[in-house]
């Protein structure tokens, strides 16, 4: 058995003006060939898991690229290209091989290219012959196509949001895929199309549950794998919407059944499924009014981890208009402002503009006193298990107690360590009223222990949660929230 595997992936914002090139592949992850080699985080820890199950089968592994990039807007298509050729290339010289098994995020996009994940899996197809299994490992937030379908053998979602199981999605890809290759199963897929357009977190309930079920579904009556599919609501792209896939053993009609019926599931869940967001005005004023903190209102509209720039100053202006005090803002990815700072050095007070400055959806610029007081180069925050780099960070503080944490390596807030790592400096998060991190869901885990209440604002920036309201151009079919009844027309 020989196993080929890549990564290659990146969450495409369509509607952010920032485009994603090869800079930032390579400045959130890139590999040639020997990312097994190096530490574990959500992109390799696949590769990781197909490796081992390869090995301890007695098998030999080819590996080659693995990289992502930071979610933004349309990947350049050099980029794309150049990144895909590289994969094709290395299987090509690999052949012949048993399984490819590719992790990809789902929703990429880049110019010319709707479907990038459908286009590298038919072109792995092309490469590789009608023999070979060829498996595809996909982020739930993902746009399911018909090509994708077509090309591969099994793909198979992630089931959690936040994800916290991409290493057991990924035994489960290889499993299913080798028992394909050697003839003991043969998958077929299924697909059912929602027509929603929603984000549904998974730690809590009726999204807990069903995720419990797919996986009781699995592993008996010859039902293989089920997956859902969320979509991901800000890539315009024919297939936006949320879907469910079944992948059978060799039943096309018990496959579809099965999507059909799970699909009407989580229709019936929609008005219970739907995110209870606050506008930010409404959100900072309830903070500002409970009885005790910190209060932790996230700066969704903001989130880097869904292409956003993550220097919007939508909040910050509401806060200082307010005067609201003891509060902390960030990460705001402001590499200008970094380097002024670190120019000035610790202590030092200056007039600093910040923020405002990626697109119209990050509002104005601001302009601040402040005192510089904490400087920490090549900074970390934790995420999950792992640790994840934000670059440079500077923490300042401008009268009334309001902290802003700037970093210079664009990514969520994910953790409080994040601003906590000011800690020996003197920061003390405990101590404040109202706490402000840019992410929509991941950072949950970690700030919500810390929390007397969690409040989710909604603001103008890049990532527009009014679901019905979004800007679709390329999505032809009708979908709810945008009408009450998309199955109607
Ligand atoms: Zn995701």
């Amino acid at each position: 058995m020989k196993t080929f595997i890549a990564c290659l992936g990146t969450e495409t914002n369509t509607f952010s003006p920032i485009p994603t090139g090869l800079q930032n592949f390579q400045d959130t992850m890139l590999y040639h060939g020997d990312a097994t080699q190096g530490p574990a985080d959500m992109h390799t820890a696949p590769l990781m898991v197909w490796r081992d199950m390869t090995e301890a089968d007695g098998g030999e592994v080819v590996e080659s690229l693995a990289t992502f990039a930071q979610p933004a807007g349309i990947t350049v298509r050099a980029a794309y290209e150049g990144l895909r050729d590289e994969i094709l290339q290395d299987l090509q010289a690999a052949l012949p091989v048993d399984l490819i098994l590719l992790n990809m995020h789902g929703a990429m996009v880049a110019d010319g290219y709707d479907d990038c994940e459908g286009d590298l899996l038919q072109r792995c197809r092309d490469v590789a012959g009608a023999e070979a299994i060829i498996g595809g490992e996909l982020d739930l937030h993902c746009s399911i196509t018909p090509q994708m379908c077509e090309a591969a053998d099994a793909l198979i979602t992630y089931k959690e949001y936040p994800h916290i199981d991409t290493k057991e999605r990924a035994a489960e890809l290889y499993n299913l895929c080798r028992d394909a290759r050697i003839g003991k199963t043969k998958p077929v897929m299924a697909v059912h199309d929602c027509r929603m357009v929603n984000t549904w977190g998974t730690p809590v309930e009726p999204m807990k549950a069903f995720v419990a079920r797919m996986q009781d579904l699995e592993g008996r009556d010859g039902i293989l794998s089920v997956s859902f599919a969320h979509g991901f609501p800000w890539g315009d792209v024919p297939c936006a919407t949320a879907r469910m896939l079944v992948i059978a053993d060799g039943d096309d009609a018990k496959a579809e059944a099965l999507a059909k019926s799970l699909g009407a599931e989580i229709w019936q869940l929609r008005h219970e499924t739907a995110p209870l967001m606050t506008p930010y005005r409404e959100a900072l004023a309830r903070a500002a009014a409970a009885p005790a903190g910190p209060v932790v209102v996230a700066d969704v509209a903001d989130n880097a981890g869904g292409g956003a720039p993550s220097d919007a100053t939508f909040l910050l202006q509401e806060i200082l208009d307010r005067g609201l005090t003891d509060n902390i803002l960030g990460l705001y990815w402001d590499p200008m402002a970094i380097r002024l700072c670190k120019e000035a050095g610790l202590g030092s007070q200056l007039t600093l503009r910040i923020g405002g400055k990626c697109c119209r959806e990050s509002g104005l610029p601001i302009d601040l006193d402040v005192t510089v007081e904490g400087i920490i180069e090549n900074a970390v925050q934790p995420f999950g298990s792992v640790t994840q780099p934000i670059g440079d960070a500077v923490w300042l503080r401008a009268a009334g107690n309001v902290n802003l944490v700037l970093n210079s390596l664009r990514g969520q807030t994910f953790h409080p360590d994040a601003f906590g790592q000011f800690g020996p400096f003197g920061m003390e998060l405990s101590s404040l009223k109202i706490i402000i991190p840019k992410s929509s869901q991941h950072f949950y885990a970690g700030f919500a222990p810390i929390a007397t209440e969690v409040i989710y604002a909604t603001s103008p920036g890049t990532l527009n949660t009014d679901f019905g309201t979004i800007g679709f151009t390329k999505l032809k079919t009708p979908f709810w929230p945008n009408v009450e009844d998309p199955y109607d027309s």
